[in-house]
Formats: C-alpha cells, structure tokens, sequence
C-alpha cells in the first residue's frame, strides 16, 4: 500500500466534504487514517497459509467441534462502513484439527478487507473446510451493518445473521440441527 497517497487523497476527501485539513485537529488525520486503513484491509496482504501456519493437528476425534462468538469487524463493499458482530464456527474433523485462535485468524483474514456478509460467511466455511479436510463445517455470523443504522434507513438495533454449511452440514439434517442447538446456547 502507498501511504503517502492515501494521505494525500484523505487530504483530498476532507476539503472535498467541507474541512479544513490545515487546522490543528486534523493536521495528522491524512497519515492516521492511511494508517488505519492499512490495518483494516490487511486481509488483502496476509496469506492462508501463513495464517494456519502449522496448526493443524493429527485427531481422532470425530465429534463436532464448536467456537463461539469469535469477534468480527469489518466493512461493507457498498459503503465502506463497519459491519461488525461475532462469528461462530462449527466442524466435525475427519483426522486432522485446527487450534482455536487459527479459527480467530481466518475469520480475521476475510475481515479485513471490502467485504458482503453472505460471502464472508461462505469463504470462512471453505477455509475452515480446506484447512482440515473436515466432515462438515458450519458458519454463522450475527452483525450490525453502519450503512443500516447511520444513514439511509435509520434501524438502529437491527442485525443480519448468515449462515453457512458445508459436507455433512448440509447434508445430514441432523448434524445440522446439534450445530444450530449448540450455536444458540
Ligand atoms: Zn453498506
């Protein structure tokens, strides 16, 4: 990323919606919001495999694995505002696991970055599944979307939750239901 020309065209953005980049509180705004911005789309610069970086683990267990509400941030395609909620993740391995804060990882990965919910929810699904070869996973996030409750429509306490399922998730009903039990407890 060129810093310097996020700052500059920051500089741009704040004469253009009616400021003054020269008075003493936005004075360093330029490079602080380049730097924030390289932070929040870091997703774009990190690679899955670094992410994982080794944390798969032989097991024989085969019962269903579950992460809670797993914080999430970050920002709508269409706005390039926040959306942000927690996401809880599922998984019936097969041979192999992942370490919790992995799960952590990759949910940070596709976050930071321009994103849509529905295809945040799907790529942590794949990613997870790819990981660990696993049986069947399942993706649920519960977020708020900025674009909703700042502007526009003004539905201050509404969310949206996506869902994801893959392998046995899908296919088995069953395996299904015991992932949404778990997940709403
Ligand atoms: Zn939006």
């Amino acid at each position: 990323m060129d810093m310097e020309k996020i700052a500059r065209l920051t500089r741009e953005l704040l004469i253009e919606i009616g400021e003054n980049p020269d008075r003493e509180g936005l004075l360093k705004t330029p490079e602080r919001v380049a730097e924030s911005w390289s932070f929040l789309t870091s997703g774009y610069r990190s690679d899955m495999k670094t992410v994982i970086n080794g944390a798969v683990f032989e097991s024989e267990a085969n019962n269903m694995i579950l992460c809670r509400d797993i914080e999430m941030y970050s920002l709508c395609e269409h706005h390039m505002l926040p959306f942000f909620g927690s996401c809880t993740i599922g998984y019936i391995a097969k041979k192999k696991v992942i370490g919790v804060s992995k799960l952590a990882r990759i949910v940070d990965h596709y976050s930071r970055r321009l994103q849509i919910q529905e295809r945040l929810t799907a790529q942590i699904a794949r990613a997870v599944m790819d990981s660990v070869d696993a049986e069947g996973v399942g993706v649920i996030i519960d977020a708020r979307h900025m674009c909703m409750t700042m502007r526009g429509v003004g539905k201050q306490h509404s969310s949206m939750t996506t869902s994801s399922v893959l392998g046995s998730f899908h296919s088995n009903s069953a395996t299904r239901t015991e992932f949404l039990n778990l997940a709403a407890k």
